[in-house]
């Protein structure tokens, strides 16, 4: 039994088989060979084991999203035919007389180098396949496992850490619970575990060469723990404890279809957050009167190029339906800082929290911009939409989103394409925004107060900096009196404002917000209940 202590992501208790995540980048060791026919024929079985594996990714995902997204793993395997990349990697384990891993990596690296050099968008946006295949191949080649999980049960994930594309791609009905050796409470990953309701865990110090695949672990998110090869004793006791949270979500269900009402009468909207089109059924499921917050950017992740017009619209459409009138707030993609897509080729940045990211790649790049608000304008036909525009700082840049909001509709009008502009507000995330919320209130339509990030640029913490999150304070004075001050701008302008940050869910705050004034909390899905319960329970005039 080893037993290992790290910081609660998302409480909650879980037992299963581990699944151990080894990122191939961090493995890949050179090694001389003797045998170098021996080793070209692993490569070919890595080949042939690749191939199955994208043909079960591939049926899968056109029943999943549809055979136009599903083309990128019939690109994948047309590329692990490729002569020249296959002869690389031959001619490099017969000369240097090195193993299979480092020559596939190697020549993985220089092909993608040599095609993101190139000028042609197309090309250049295959530089993150190659990468991709190379990838899976040395999986192969090591016997590590691919983080699709297509075939795998659901397990306790070990890993040393998770990007958000990573978790994103991921199959949430095989996950049991997050174990990472890194991370921060405040990323997106943790963000993500939350939605899903998955017990999570990070700055867990095991060593993974230590752990293997298949063996048992109870992950006690209330004690921060994780033990590995549980003796039998707690066992027992894992399973008595998951028991008992059943029954406690299972009183939580009473509350569905109560109104959120506090003792003395006061309302609030209680809506979900969601980053996915399938986390829709998480938002029905929690009975959240509305989608405070569709992280769209989310969209983006995990893929390798753009995704278009229609794919755009296919998906807002459906969230609008499936919510069948009820309020849907989307958020217009914020991509950068943590959220890297290759094809984006954003570069390298010293202060990414602090850079090109969200609405000043919108701005920069209005081609991008133009093609999700045309998505999301066609798709307002559909149902209660609203559109919020992430990391504004001032006025300015709302009359420049105004000015290409004015185009967009301009063209769709001239092109007969039915649309309808939906209303408009802006995420208050950086310190300046709240300070000149009172002449953003008579721009906008409404606020919604992104606390993770206002926190963040208000305390000049990093977010994503594991090493900082004692230092992290979210009750800190200084973000409830921007909260105040935000809300009474809003209100004075005759505007709603909600929270959409992880603040809104943490329940001791919850009075405050109500006296604040505050009119929507936007929360994962698996807090909505809990929210209502505090809500219910309190007096807001006491
Ligand atoms: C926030 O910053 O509070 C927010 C909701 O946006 P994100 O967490 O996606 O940056
Ligand atoms: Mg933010």
């Amino acid at each position: 039994m080893k037993k290992f202590t790290g910081k609660t992501v998302y409480k909650g208790i879980a037992m299963g088989p581990v699944l151990v995540l080894k990122k191939s980048d961090d493995l890949v060791k050179r090694s001389k060979i003797t045998d170098a026919d021996a080793e070209i024929a692993r490569v070919t079985e890595a080949v042939e084991m690749s191939q199955g594996q994208l043909q079960k990714l591939y049926d899968k995902a056109v029943k999943e999203v549809g055979e136009a997204s599903a083309a990128i793993f019939e690109v994948h395997q047309m590329m692990l035919e490729d002569d020249d990349y296959l002869d690389s990697i031959y001619n490099m384990i017969r000369t240097e007389m090195v193993n299979a891993e480092y020559a596939v990596a190697v020549t993985g690296d220089n092909f993608s180098e040599m095609f993101a050099n190139m000028d042609d968008e197309y090309m250049k946006a295959r530089s993150a396949d190659i990468k991709d295949i190379s990838n899976r191949l040395i999986r192969c080649l090591d016997g590590s496992q691919d983080a699709d999980l297509t075939s795998a049960q659901p397990s306790v994930i070990v890993a040393d850490d998770l990007t958000p594309s990573e978790t994103v791609q991921m199959d949430k009905s095989k996950i049991l619970a997050f174990v990472t050796v890194h991370g921060s409470t405040n990323s997106h990953t943790a963000i993500l575990a939350r939605m899903m309701n998955i017990p999570a865990l990070i700055g867990v110090p095991m060593n993974l060469d230590e752990l293997r695949t298949g063996m048992l672990a109870v992950v006690d998110g209330f004690q921060s723990e994780v033990i590995f090869e549980p003796e039998e004793e707690v066992k027992a006791e894992a399973e008595k404890k998951i028991k008992g949270e059943q029954e406690k979500k299972e009183l939580l269900q009473t509350l569905k279809g109560k109104e959120n009402r506090t003792l003395d009468g006061r309302t609030v909207d209680i809506y979900a957050n969601i980053g996915s089109v399938s986390d829709v059924g998480y938002v029905l499921e929690n009975d959240a009167g509305g989608i405070g917050l569709f992280r769209s950017e989310f969209l983006y992740l995990g893929r390798n190029d753009f995704p278009t017009e229609e794919e755009q619209f296919t998906a807002y459409r459906q969230v609008l339906q499936n919510m069948a009138g009820k309020k849907v707030v989307i958020r217009t993609l914020d991509i950068g800082a943590d959220k890297q897509v290759d094809y984006f080729n954003l570069g390298k940045e010293d202060n990414p929290a602090l850079g090109y990211r969200a609405i000043r790649i919108c701005l920069s790049q209005p081609d991008i911009f133009k093609t999700q608000l045309r998505a999301l304008f066609r798709a307002a036909v559909y149902g209660n939409l609203a559109v919020m525009y992430p990391m504004i700082t001032s006025v300015e840049e709302v009359e420049r989103i105004h000015a290409i909001v004015e185009e967009v509709c301009g063209e769709l009008k001239e092109q007969e394409i039915p649309y309808k502009e939906p209303e408009q507000g802006i995420m208050i995330e950086t310190p300046a925004a709240a300070m000149v919320s009172d002449d953003l209130a008579k721009v906008v339509d409404f606020f919604s107060i992104g606390t993770n990030d206002l926190t963040q640029y208000t305390l000049a913490i990093d977010r994503q900096n594991e090493k900082l999150d004692a230092f992290y304070n979210p009750h800190h004075k200084a973000i409830l009196r921007m909260i105040k001050m935000v809300t009474d701008n809003a209100h004075a302008a005759g505007k709603w404002v909600g929270i959409c940050g992880e603040l809104g869910a943490d329940v001791e705050l919850t009075k405050e917000f109500l006296q604040i004034g505050v009119d929507e909390l936007s929360v994962a899905p698996s807090m909505v209940l809990k929210v209502r319960q505090r809500v219910r329970e309190i007096k807001v005039e006491e």
